[in-house]
């Protein structure tokens, strides 16, 4: 292979991850370099840097190659279990698994990190110690370094690796330059501080030695030994070199005189107290004690998260992509197990793209593979200094350890204990977590069933331990601490980031009736069912379980409206950021009744309802109110027609709607009360627009007879088809008789902002009154609609009762709306945001622009279907609003019918789409699609008739 042709990496830092990578490169025959800030710490004497130990595991050993473990084992010491050094003076054993290799291997970091060096050097890689990172520019993959003796000093490869640690550069350059990265780092309160503990008199292993108990075996046994202390904990573990070490954890300081802190400890006497009275049975073999803790100030332990782990072609590996606090060990293996899948999903990428495209390809791969993982073993790692230092004094604690292990000998496959799982498995470590769930629901039940009552499970129980204090899950008290106010947020925003990524990516049905996949929904209605609860909860329930109740049980069944292949009804799928909008509302809580009382969201409120006049070709004068949808806009609207025609209306008002308009209405007409005997239906054009004729025929047979025509409904949009009435036409006819026009407009109504909507919706500004649903032609979430009016004053002719004393001060000036007087409610939420932000942060013409793609969208599906050979299309206007109906052709209606229900049930049961079906008066049963949400895009459409094509073949 000549010089030029072989791939180049570049590696920033030569700690062990990175020695890691570089000998996989080798093996993958690329040019490696790595540039390594510190000297040759092989060259000093003893060592330098950080001394402390590192536990392997079975997950972080399954990277290395057969002879490294080799290597390290005769390195490392196997750790079967703990030993926990009660505060009574006791011991108790625990093991750690079931098997034979279940145990944490101990070895010095140094001599980890010397030894994967060596190999790398062997292999190939070449080393520049003394070059200190200090630039890097991701999209050249280029790196630059201040070095020693050379002055500045650049290096260019195909990819460019960070393996610089906690204090990342690499990542930080990735951040500064374009990576649009999230990065959070969180420090825990307590400082750590090493001890030595040197081998004994006679060189042996002095813990060992001292706690040899011939009346228990296990004490024969090597363990990570753990002085469990409440709010501090004492670790220490032996090794080859038959030295300990050991580690104090403790707070940095505390408000609280009796708790031990690291500020506490001033004098030798300080520390020579502490340790006689809660760890003495160490104290014989800590020489150095007073030397080691008062040397230097207590190291600081933190977390930090980032996202993406690459951009362009660099990639952060090891703790520069995660930095986790180090008591559940397994930071180094959690990154050996990164490197093994960077290799896995490079190989893939390699075997089959070009160098420069498949590494690019690679690393988006690899940020989607280890993000969740990492992020979850960060948790877990916060979760288990709980664990280490409390509970693994709690005898209650054991017995339930023991059950568990029982569990896992009787069911292997099915019951895993969780450490066995973080430890000793590849399980992802957010499976991990997941699975942990699920058994502990199990174990729980089983705890009470043996009377085990403890607090114990508390690995991630309801908050993990780093938001110690209140735990949701049991407590009594409503105040959630900001950082725990943050993880509620946080654990339910990636829930549902997660979910909504596997909607647009397919990996769920739109629907999930007519699904064939079994394991999702054997019935939809009966998993429902499931959920029903009749006792009020007593107690309180973690969180992570009341999520997966939400997303495992009230997700998955029924019909899926957020799926980009929902097209039956009139679709929304739901703006995220209109629930965010919602969000804030809710969280700030203001009272909108009055414009006293929050003249500000009162404003933006008011905001909205002008663009909504604006939108619908309204002018000044005009105004309206957020509802939480069409029907009770409907409701409203009529209420207002009968204000206006006065007290006789409510006797003898009727209401006209043609046969195609919403069911809403004539519940509107309820409620506003005209009974259903006073609502005509009226016949439709071929078009399924109102027939005018029959209108006015109506009308006057009505005045004929004694009646009060008082509401002409026209309808924009109807559901079955899309079909919108001559609103121009109406105004005049309305005019003429002195009738309020309402414009139903729920859901054609904002198509009014493109120039196909304009054609359709041409007279929409004469209208009376227009209700719009923004939850359908504005992508917003179900929830958010609007009665618009012509004319402001008539809202309060028609809902304003006059002040009570217990109301707050009430407005006079128009401009200053008290929304209690302009509809039915009194207190309700702040609406406008939810509308406010998605508007404000992207401009209309971004609703505008998705209107049109809609518009064509179903123009295009319209002309695909025509080329069908047995499908016949319900015909459209031009232009038409994005409802497209379809189906075989019988003269035998019944027959049609049967056969269109099956068609629609067969390109449902495929899970891409979900149509629905709808009689027509002329045409009969067909089979209908809407195209109204916000991702649905050409893939989908594709995907439709590709589906309508493979149910045509089944029919
Ligand atoms: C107290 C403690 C105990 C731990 N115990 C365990 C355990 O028991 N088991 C376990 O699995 N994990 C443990 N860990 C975690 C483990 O140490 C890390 O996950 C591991 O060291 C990460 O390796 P790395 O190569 O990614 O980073 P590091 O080991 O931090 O190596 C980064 C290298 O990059 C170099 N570098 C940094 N910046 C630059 C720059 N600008 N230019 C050039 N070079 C640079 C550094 O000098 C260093 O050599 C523990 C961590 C701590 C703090
Ligand atoms: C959806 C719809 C309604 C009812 O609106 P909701 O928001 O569902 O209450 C009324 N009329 C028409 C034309 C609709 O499309």
């Amino acid at each position: 292979m000549s010089g030029n042709t072989q791939p180049k990496a570049v590696i920033v830092g030569a700690g062990p991850v990175a020695c890691l990578v570089a000998i996989e490169l080798r093996r993958r025959a690329f040019q490696v370099e790595l540039y390594e800030r510190g000297t040759d710490f092989r060259r000093l004497r003893g060592g330098k840097g950080h001394s402390f130990n590192l536990t392997l595991t079975r997950r972080g050993l399954k990277s290395l190659q057969p002879h490294l473990i080799d290597v390290l084992h005769q390195n490392g010491v196997p750790l079967p279990q703990r030993v926990i050094h009660h505060a009574d003076g006791s011991l108790s054993y625990q093991r750690y698994g079931t098997e034979e290799d279940h145990y944490l291997l101990s070895i010095p970091r140094g001599l980890l990190h010397h030894t994967l060096m060596d190999e790398a050097e062997k292999a190939g890689a070449e080393i520049f110690f003394e070059h200190e990172c200090i630039r890097a520019d991701p999209a050249a993959a280029t790196a630059t370094f201040a070095t020693s003796s050379y002055g500045i000093r650049e290096a260019t490869g195909d990819i460019l690796i960070g393996c610089d640690g906690a204090n990342s550069i690499v990542r930080q350059e990735m951040s500064r330059r374009g990576a649009r990265m999230s990065i959070s780092q969180e420090y825990i309160t307590d400082g750590f501080a090493e001890l030595k503990m040197p081998p004994s008199a006679g060189g042996g292993f002095a813990l060992l030695e001292a706690l040899s108990d011939p009346h228990r075996p296990d004490s024969e046994n090597h363990g990570l030994h753990v002085w469990p202390r409440g709010d501090f904990v004492l670790l220490s573990q032996p090794n080859v070199d038959r030295s300990y070490t050991t580690g104090l954890f403790m707070p940095l300081t505390s408000a609280d005189p009796e708790q031990p802190t690291w500020d506490k400890l001033k004098t030798e006497q300080d520390v020579e107290a502490l340790f006689s009275r809660y760890f003495p049975d160490i104290v014989p073999f800590l020489p150095q004690l007073t030397k080691d803790i008062l040397a230097a100030p207590p190291s600081w332990l933190k977390t930090i998260k980032c996202f993406p782990y690459h951009h362009e072609r660099t990639v952060l590996i090891g703790d520069s992509a995660h930095t986790m606090v180090p008591f559940y060990g397994q930071g180094i293996n959690c990154s050996f197990e990164d490197v093994r899948t960077f290799f896995e999903i490079l190989d893939r990428r390699l075997a089959t793209e070009e160098l420069r495209a498949g590494i690019r390809a690679a690393l988006a791969d690899f940020t989607e593979a280890r993000k969740a993982p990492g992020d979850a073993i960060a948790d877990l790692s916060l979760a288990m200094r709980a664990e280490l230092k409390s509970h693994t004094d709690d005898t209650k604690f054991h017995a339930r350890n023991k059950l568990e292990k029982q569990l896992h000998l009787r069911h292997p496959g099915d019951f895993v204990p969780l450490y066995h799982m973080v430890a000793f498995t590849n399980i992802p470590y957010n499976e991990v977590i997941k699975r942990h769930h699920e058994q502990k629901a199990i174990l729980d039940e089983l705890c009470d069933r043996f009377d085990i009552h403890t607090e114990a499970p508390k690995i991630l129980d309801s908050f993990p331990a780093s938001r110690d204090g209140v735990r949701t899950g049991q407590s009594l008290s409503f105040d959630l601490a900001p950082e725990q106010q943050r993880y509620l947020l946080d654990t339910v925003v990636n829930r549902l980031l997660r979910y909504q990524e596997d909607l647009a990516n397919g990996k769920y049905p739109a629907s999930y009736l007519h699904h064939p996949d079994g394991a999702h929904d054997p019935d939809g209605a009966l998993i429902g069912a499931e959920l029903r609860e009749d006792d009020v909860p007593q107690h309180g329930t973690n969180l992570e379980v009341l999520l997966t109740e939400i997303f495992d049980k009230a997700v998955p069944n029924g019909m899926i409206h957020p799926h980009p292949g929902f097209m039956a009804h009139v679709p929304s799928g739901g703006l995220f950021q209109a629930a965010v909008g919602e969000f804030i509302s809710r969280t700030l809580n203001r009272f909108p009744g009055a414009w006293a009382a929050s003249p500000g969201f009162t404003q933006i409120e008011s905001n909205v309802i002008r663009w909504f006049c604006a939108m619908l070709g309204y002018g000044t004068g005009s105004f309206g109110y957020l509802t939480t949808g069409g029907s009770i806009a409907n409701f409203m609207a009529l209420r207002c027609a009968l204000a206006r025609a006065g007290d006789v209306a409510q006797q003898r008002g009727t209401v006209y709607v043609s046969s195609q308009g919403h069911f809403s209405v004539a519940k509107a007409a309820r409620m506003a009360g005209i009974p259903g005997d006073r609502v005509r239906s009226i016949g439709v054009n071929r078009d399924y627009t109102m027939d005018l004729d029959e209108l006015r025929r109506a009308v006057n047979r009505d005045l004929d007879r004694g009646y009060i025509p008082t509401c002409v409904v026209g309808t924009a949009g109807t559901t079955s088809t899309g079909a919108v009435d001559d609103l121009a036409q109406l105004a005049d006819f309305c005019a003429y008789y002195g009738i309020w026009l309402h414009a139903d407009a729920c859901f054609g109504g904002f198509f009014r902002l493109t120039a196909r909507g304009k054609v359709l919706l041409a007279g929409s500004e004469l209208a009376d009154s227009i209700a719009v649903d923004a939850h359908k032609s504005l992508f917003l979430p179900h929830g958010i609609s609007g009665l618009l009016v012509k004319d402001q004053s008539q809202l309060k002719v028609a809902f304003e009762i006059g002040g009570a004393a217990y109301v707050p001060e009430l407005s006079t000036d128009d401009a200053y709306v008290d929304f209690c007087n302009y509809g039915p409610e009194l207190t309700r939420e702040a609406r406008g945001l939810t509308a406010w932000l998605p508007i404000k942060l992207h401009g209309i013409k971004a609703f505008e622009r998705c209107l049109d793609e809609k518009l064509d969208l179903a123009d295009d599906l319209a002309d695909r279907l025509r080329h069908f050979n047995d499908i016949t299309l319900v015909e459209r206007g031009k232009p038409h609003l994005p409802t497209v109906g379809f189906g075989v052709r019988s003269d035998n209606l019944a027959d049609q019918a049967r056969r269109n229900e099956r068609l629609a049930e067969l390109i449902n049961s495929r899970g891409n789409v979900y149509l629905s079906t709808t009689t027509l008066p002329e045409e009969g049963v067909v089979v209908r699609s809407c195209i109204l949400h916000h991702q649905t895009d050409k893939i989908v459409i594709d995907q439709l008739l590709e589906d309508v094509q493979w149910s045509l073949d089944k029919l």
